[in-house]
């Protein structure tokens, strides 16, 4: 059986779904997507991912075509056309199909496309063992909160880590910390979790705010302020989050161990947590 994606209005088989070579989204990358993982059918933190959606569409002037029940509906609907219980939803809204030009054209309609794929979460062993990570210079744009389709820095700083066998490219701008290749970081120094604030300078991750939650809520230590490069280095925890990662633990960094060079306490109580935390919300859903 194919995939069945939405495309402008219909849903169709993957191999079906074709765009004009001058959609704006295959010629300047100008669009904006989400990946929103869902469990047994059930989107998880769907308002906040569509809150996330819109703030990254006004921030480059594309009107949403969508409201956020009819992305709730489509979704759904993408949910159940396609296999799985687990899945993670793919969609994109680019700003439509013009003659090439970099001003934004005027009245075009935004393409929107979704595709949903088999929710892959770290399999217990990488949980359990924690995976490596390098480190480079945050060379992307300063537009980093935007969730945007022109994702070629972010590209070229993951074939580093991929090249390198390691899990993710952590990064650092003007020895500051500010995310990794396709995560968040927060890194744990004497029993307090750090993270850096959201800023222009970081993806607005919704893991990242789940985990901050959770933290208040079991009475972590927890300090979001600006960290220092110094400080990742020396850390005695380091954690990526995603939606598809959840939470992981970084156990080497450029080659050093990581505090002992296993999962930390800290990590282990959160992971936990986080799929009690999502177990939980998925039981008020269903
Ligand atoms: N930062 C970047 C650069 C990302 O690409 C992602 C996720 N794809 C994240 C952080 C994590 O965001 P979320 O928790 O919403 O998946």
């Amino acid at each position: 059986m194919s995939d069945i994606v939405y495309l402008n209005g219909d849903f169709l088989p993957i191999e079906k779904a074709y765009i004009p070579v001058l959609d704006r989204g295959f010629i300047f990358g100008d669009g904006i997507y989400e990946v929103i993982p869902a469990y047994s059918k059930h989107p998880f933190r769907l308002a906040e991912h569509l809150r996330r959606l819109q703030n990254s569409l006004d921030k480059v002037q594309i009107t949403n075509p969508h409201s956020d029940a009819e992305w709730g509906r489509l979704t759904g609907e993408i949910l159940e056309r396609n296999p799985g219980n687990d899945q993670s939803v793919y969609l994109q809204v680019t700003r439509g199909v013009a003659k090439r030009d970099h001003a934004f054209p005027k009245g075009i309609k935004p393409t929107v496309f979704m595709m949903s794929t088999p929710l892959v979460t770290p399999a217990p062993a990488l949980v359990e063992s924690g995976v490596a990570c390098i480190t480079a210079q945050d060379y992307r744009w300063l537009n980093c909160d935007i969730k945007s389709t022109s994702l070629l820095g972010n590209c070229m700083l993951r074939q580093r880590s991929a090249e390198a066998g390691a899990a993710e490219t952590i990064l650092f701008r003007d020895g500051q910390l500010t995310e990794a290749s396709s995560s968040n970081v927060f890194i744990v120094r004497d029993g307090v979790v750090l993270a850096p604030p959201k800023d222009h300078l970081v993806l607005p991750g919704i893991t990242y705010d789940v985990v901050i939650e959770i933290a208040r809520a079991r009475e972590f230590e927890i300090e979001i302020r600006p960290v220092s490069e110094a400080e990742v280095r020396s850390a005695d925890e380091i954690w990526v989050t995603s939606s598809t990662k959840e939470v992981l633990a970084v156990t080497t960094l450029d080659g050093q161990p990581v505090g002992d060079g296993k999962p930390g306490l800290l990590f282990q109580r959160m992971h936990a947590l986080y799929q009690a935390f999502k177990q939980d919300r998925m039981r008020t859903a269903a």
